[in-house]
């Protein structure tokens, strides 16, 4: 309140300067100082330091509205120079007033900069257009300033932030999640975004307090407005921010068995939001890696990733997959191609546990296969002894060929997809397994299992791995009677004593839930079925804890008994 006040009967001094050219900083600032030509009287911009730095102090900067709840109108004050903002009370309109001044504060910046110290430098970047090195400037002008007041408590809310910087402020409250470590900014959470960033920029973001949360790439078309870099901490996020996440997640993968230096080994490097990056995944096929980008943030420094991943990991090439829908969600184009070396348009060949699988980065699902299931893929592998096994939802076959080298007596792989049943059984041959104990069926799983219970068919081994049925909370009904049907089905073919491995790849689907709807599908089968064994993602698609949406994989092996 003092500082509007006290900004107030600085403030003609200082409309003066501005009002005199809007543009050419000389020319006010000699209005100012009612002198003539290019010197500068020194003693008008320290006043004007000294006005503009009590002014963010006592306004936004500091505690004081905050502990007042911001409930006090404030005294409007020659700031408030247009009637728009005469309505708003408290924060609201301080931010308004803010907002408003912002253009004028980068005014009265570029005089402060003027202060000779400055003055020669900040014109040269500002001709030359160098914006780093005016930023730069900007920095070292306000570590003076720093300097300068450092008797009286920092604000911890740097005035930077409202003149250089691009900032997003939180609603009361909405700061709780960001404390925790979670990475997303939903839009509802957001109260005012500064400095008009654009799709990918990186704001800085602060609670309602003003208390500096951390650094987001923004998202200005999306649900989720912003996705943390950094929690309080102002890093920059170039080359070298990149360069730190890559060589954690290489580390933390080898320590876990799965080595980038084994050139036939497939899995995923990169888990988005779990390993740092939000919206960006990174799987190895054998010397090819598959870049899958889902936001806008990761969209803005691809090239930079680009490069890193080439440099460390020595790949053949990089393929871009980034044709997902969700992409337009935040305003982007949908993109597909070699980003770097080579990629074939034959399949590429990974080892899984001793498997062969062609994969297909062009054109298989996601960035070319589903990774996620490798540990369930074995388990089954070790169940299969001659056993009568169902294959639902095959995609390329993978459940089918463990099943296979487990033994099994016969296989039905089944699937809609012609191109991934072709897939499958190359992989049989490609194996050298027997082709004689699989049959591949194209069909809707839906109809297939009702087919099945028509004719009275029965299996020792049904595995269910549908895609996603829960695509927004708006369709969990849905989805969840999508599941429940399925389920019901497996149940009512499946032998005596017989096992089913059902799975929900579902992020809004959580476990307990799953539990349930398969305990419905038991009660409504009329069969007693236990719970042996649980299913998850494995270690190379870890969870960050500070992100319970990371874990999306679940699934079950229940036996009839
Ligand atoms: N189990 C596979 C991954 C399955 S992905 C593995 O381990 O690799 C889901 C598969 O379901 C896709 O191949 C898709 O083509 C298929 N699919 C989707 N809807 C289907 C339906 N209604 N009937 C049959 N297959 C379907």
């Amino acid at each position: 309140m003092f500082g509007l006040l006290f900004f107030g009967r600085r403030w003609d001094r200082i409309k003066a300067v501005q009002d005199a050219d809007n543009n050419r900083i000389d020319n006010s600032a000699n209005q100012a100082t009612g002198k003539v030509g290019h010197e500068v009287e020194h003693a008008a911009f320290a006043t004007i330091h000294e006005t503009l730095v009590e002014f963010i102090r006592a306004t936004v900067c500091k505690r004081e509205y905050a502990h007042n709840k911001y409930a006090q109108p404030l005294p409007l004050g020659p700031l408030s120079a247009g009637p728009e903002h005469g309505i708003a009370t408290g924060k609201s309109r301080v931010f308004a007033e803010m907002r408003q001044l912002v253009p004028d504060l980068r005014k009265i910046f570029q005089l402060l900069v003027c202060e000779r110290r400055y003055l020669e430098d900040y014109r040269h970047a500002e001709n030359s257009g160098n914006g780093t090195e005016k930023r730069v400037l900007v920095k070292k002008a306000f570590k003076h300033l720093d300097a300068k007041y450092k008797k009286t408590p920092r604000p911890n809310c740097h005035f930077s932030t409202f003149v250089c910087m691009k900032a997003i402020t939180l609603k009361a409250g909405r700061e709780k999640s960001a404390l925790r470590y979670h990475p997303w900014i939903f839009s509802g959470a957001v109260d005012e975004v500064v400095g008009d960033p654009e799709l990918g920029d990186t704001v800085e973001v602060y609670s309602y307090r003003s208390d500096f949360l951390g650094l987001a790439a923004y998202s200005p078309k999306s649900q989720i407005r912003g996705r943390f870099w950094t929690f309080g901490e102002k890093a920059n996020i170039d080359r070298e921010f990149f360069s730190d996440l890559l060589d954690r997640a290489i580390a933390a993968r080898k320590s876990r068995g799965f080595d980038i230096e084994d050139k036939e080994s497939a899995f995923r490097l990169i888990n988005a939001e779990n390993d740092g990056i939000p919206g960006c995944i990174i799987d190895k096929y054998a010397d090819i890696y598959s870049v899958e980008i889902l936001a806008a943030g990761a969209e803005v420094h691809r090239e930079t990733i680009y490069e890193l991943l080439a440099e460390k990991t020595h790949c053949k090439g990089i393929y871009e997959r980034c044709d997902s829908e969700v992409r337009r969600k935040e305003g982007l184009q949908l993109r597909t191609g070699v980003v770097y070396g080579e990629v074939s348009d034959e399949p590429v060949i990974i080892n899984e546990n001793g498997i062969l699988f062609p994969i297909d980065v062009k054109n298989g699902h996601k960035t070319g296969y589903y990774l996620d299931q490798r540990d369930a893929r074995r388990r089954i592998g070790e169940l299969s002894k001659g056993k009568k096994v169902l294959n639902c939802f095959c995609y390329t076959g993978g459940f089918g060929l463990y099943a296979l080298r487990g033994g099994c007596e016969k296989v039905y792989q089944v699937d809609v997809s012609k191109d991934a049943l072709k897939l499958a059984k190359e992989g049989i041959m490609r194996n050298k397994l027997s082709t004689a104990h699989a049959t591949h069926v194209e069909a809707d799983v839906f109809q297939y299992l009702r087919k099945c219970r028509d004719k009275a068919e029965t299996f020792d081994l049904i595995v269910l791995d549908p895609p996603k049925f829960v695509e927004s909370k708006d369709n969990l009904q849905k989805g969840a009677r999508g599941y429940k049907d399925i389920n019901l089905l497996a149940m009512k073919l499946l032998a005596e004593g017989g096992m089913l491995a059902t799975f929900s790849c579902s992020g809004l689907m959580e476990m307990d839930l799953f539990q349930k709807i398969i305990a419905d599908a038991a009660a409504d089968a009329h069969r007693r079925v236990q719970i042996i064994e649980r299913f998850g993602q494995p270690a190379d698609h870890p969870v960050n804890t500070a992100f319970p949406e990371g874990q999306y994989l679940k699934g079950l092996l229940v036996q009839i008994v």
